[in-house]
C-alpha cells in the first residue's frame, strides 16, 4: 500500500515533470514519477529524456520509477517502439493527422501507467502531459479517466499556467530539453518546415 496523498504521475520528459511535481505536492499529495514512453524514438533520444527525469528527481528528492527497469519492477521492452508502431500502422493514412494519432499514444503510455498504479497500491494516477501546450488536453483527460476506476482517480490537473516557471527551472538546472514531442513523425513536422525552406526557389 502507499500513503493516502500517493500520486503515480505519469513523467514523459524532465522539464515537463518539474512544475506537476510542485503543484500536486502544493495541493498535499506525493507524487512518484513513472517513465513510460515508447513513442520516444530513437533509442539515444529516449535515454536523454530518461536521464531527465532522473536529473528532476534528484533535484526535487522524489521517488521514480522507470517503466524499462526490473529494478523497479518494469520491464526492458517497455523501452521498445513496437507497441507505438503497431498503433500507427493500424492507423495508416491516419498516422499523418496529429488529432488521430496523439490520443492513441496517451492511450499506450496512460493504460501500463493505471496498471503499474494498481498494481503497486496506488489510489491515484495523473500525467506531465497535461503540462504541455502543445498537447490535445481534452485527450488525455479522456485516456486518463478510461483507465481511472472505484479504486484508482485520475488527477486531471491542468498544469500549464506554470509553463513558464518549468522552463525556467530546467534551464537553470541545466535539464535536457527536447526538440520536438517524441516520435518520428513529431520529429519530421518539426522539421519539415526546414527542409521546405532548404528546397524553396533560389536556396540551392
Ligand atoms: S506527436 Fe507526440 S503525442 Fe503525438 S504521437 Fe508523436 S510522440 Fe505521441
Amino acid at each position: 500500500m502507499q500513503p493516502a496523498n500517493a500520486v503515480l504521475l505519469h513523467a514523459c520528459c524532465g522539464p515537463c515533470s518539474i512544475m506537476p511535481v510542485l503543484r500536486l505536492r502544493e495541493l498535499g499529495f506525493a507524487p512518484t514519477l513513472y517513465f513510460h514512453n515508447p513513442n520516444i524514438h530513437p533509442l539515444s533520444e529516449y535515454l536523454r529524456r530518461r536521464q531527465g527525469v532522473l536529473d528532476v528527481a534528484r533535484r526535487l528528492d522524489a521517488p521514480v520509477l522507470l517503466a524499462d527497469s526490473p529494478a523497479d519492477g518494469g520491464d526492458p521492452l517497455a523501452a521498445h517502439p513496437r507497441p507505438w508502431l503497431e498503433a500507427m500502422a493500424a492507423l495508416g493514412e491516419g498516422m499523418t493527422d496529429m488529432a488521430r494519432r496523439c490520443p492513441l499514444c496517451y492511450e499506450l503510455r496512460l493504460k501500463p501507467t493505471a496498471r503499474f498504479a494498481r498494481g503497486l497500491g496506488f489510489a491515484r494516477f495523473s500525467t506531465s502531459l497535461l503540462y504541455s501546450r502543445y498537447q490535445n488536453h481534452q485527450a488525455i483527460l479522456d485516456a486518463g479517466a478510461r483507465h481511472a476506476g472505484p479504486d484508482l482517480a485520475f488527477l486531471g490537473e491542468d498544469f500549464r499556467p506554470w509553463l513558464l516557471d518549468g522552463v525556467r527551472l530546467s534551464k537553470e538546472w541545466g535539464i535536457y530539453r527536447q526538440q520536438y514531442c517524441g516520435c518520428l513523425l513529431g520529429e519530421y513536422d518539426r522539421y519539415k518546415r526546414e527542409l521546405d525552406e532548404a528546397r524553396a526557389p533560389g536556396t540551392s
